[in-house]
């Protein structure tokens, strides 16, 4: 019985970990800069904290969440996206204090799963990068948690990221776009695909979004969120755009950005990337004034950002961005002879515990073989040890590289291999 990973899932391997980790390590370097601190929340939440922030008509909800029983008979979900357990956390854990009015900086790197179709570039397993700022409603913060994921797209090499940008309104104001998108389309519902008659009931707001030619159509005629703002939305939307332009960031306004979720208000946004095709989102994210009340706090308002990884990533691919290759280096300890190997087993041990990243072969194979697996494993030295070097106290020293050899105290060795590191 062999088995198979899951559906939809991915196994991230040795020679690809430093992929990840360089994205990662971008990620969390620029938080630091930006002042976000790093939050970490279980995998599994209760079911009824996605139901009630998510939106129960959205397809999230509706048809993508992993949710179990538990042996207590409770309710629990998978992570099914991350602001909400991020609010949750905020919430549960007081993170503000007593003064409400304070701005919280947060980010996570974390996995996300629904189960959507598979297909390029979505995964049943994804990994997300987001922040989320909680506690103020200027457009100055949404503005930087674009700024954000720009200066992290732009770091990781990747130019050309597109950022679309919208306003959903508010709750003062939304309803009644609503009610005049929901009239001006009515004559032709029958006409839309079967997941926009459905949300013309449930999520009016996402036929916006919908890819089909029929719908798209049928829409383009429609009065759009933009024209319709309250005062405090419209002023909202002008401010981000004055402070989107004072830092240089280029933008299109796209009034088909509504993004799926329920929570979101006023300021919507996504980022594209060209080199992907038509999976080309990298990433988006948007305001949500009213999550932290809907779920179960008092009227603090936010805005929030999600990077998809694997997107990155392919993005990287395609435009043919390869790290550097990852540098020779530490050493590999050759015995010669059976007298050499518990001396070099012991050896080994003594590096590793002076800092010096070290390795042996475990088969005890030929000189030969274990020169060729040092070479094809990116060691930097070969440290030869025989019953001769070791009568004498020393081991000979050879750069993988240019072949040269040198004779090497052992008192001495981990110093002269620690000063043959790499950069
Ligand atoms: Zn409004
Ligand atoms: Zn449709």
């Amino acid at each position: 019985m062999r088995y198979q990973r899951p559906k939809g899932t991915n196994d991230i391997l040795p020679e690809e970990a430093p992929r990840w980790r360089a994205v990662e390590r971008t990620f969390r370097d620029i938080c630091r800069r930006y002042d976000y601190g790093e939050i970490r929340t279980p995998i599994f939440e209760e079911t009824e904290l996605f139901v009630r922030s998510v939106g129960e008509d959205t397809d999230i909800v509706s048809k993508e969440m992993y949710t179990f029983e538990d042996k207590g008979g409770r309710s629990l979900t998978l992570r099914a996206e991350g602001t909400a357990p991020t609010v949750r956390a905020f919430l549960e854990n007081n993170i503000q204090g007593q003064d409400r009015e304070r701005l919280i900086k947060l980010y996570y790197i974390a996995p996300i799963f629904r189960q959507d179709k598979p297909q390029a570039g979505r995964y049943r397993q994804h990994h997300q990068a987001g922040v989320e700022a909680l506690g103020r409603p200027e457009p100055s913060v949404d503005a930087e948690v674009i700024d954000l994921a720009l200066t992290f797209y732009r770091e990781l090499g990747i130019e050309g990221t597109r950022l679309l940008i919208n306003s959903v309104g508010c709750p003062e104001c939304a309803p009644g776009y609503v009610d005049t998108l929901k009239a001006s389309v009515a004559d032709s519902v029958c006409e839309m695909c079967r997941d926009c008659q459905r949300r013309y009931e449930t999520n009016p707001l996402r036929l916006l979004d919908c890819k089909n030619d029929v719908c798209r159509q049928i829409t383009q005629a429609a009065p759009m969120m933009l024209d319709e703002l309250c005062g405090e939305c419209a002023e909202h939307f002008s401010g981000l755009r004055e402070h989107l332009e004072a830092l240089g960031i280029a933008y299109e306004i796209d009034p088909r950005i509504v993004r799926g979720l329920d929570y979101y208000t006023k300021t919507a946004f996504e980022f594209r990337h060209d080199a992907l095709g038509a999976q080309d989102s990298i990433g988006g994210g948007g305001r949500y004034d009213g999550l932290v009340e809907q779920c179960g706090g008092p009227a603090i308002p936010g805005v929030g950002l999600g990077i998809g990884i694997e997107r990155v990533l392919m993005v990287r691919e395609a435009l043919g961005l390869r790290d550097e290759e990852e540098p020779r280096e530490g050493s590999f300890i050759v015995t010669i002879g059976d007298e050499a190997w518990m001396p070099g087993y012991k050896l080994l041990h003594d590096l590793r515990q002076q800092g010096i990243k070290a390795e042996i072969d475990y088969r005890r194979r030929s000189i030969r073989a274990q020169m060729r697996y040092a070479d094809s494993q990116n060691y930097l030295n070969a440290v030869l040890l025989g019953g001769d070097e070791i009568a004498r106290g020393v081991a000979t020293v050879r750069d993988m590289v240019s072949g040269e050899q040198e004779e090497v105290p052992l008192d001495e060795l981990a110093e002269e291999l620690r000063s043959r590191r790499p950069e």
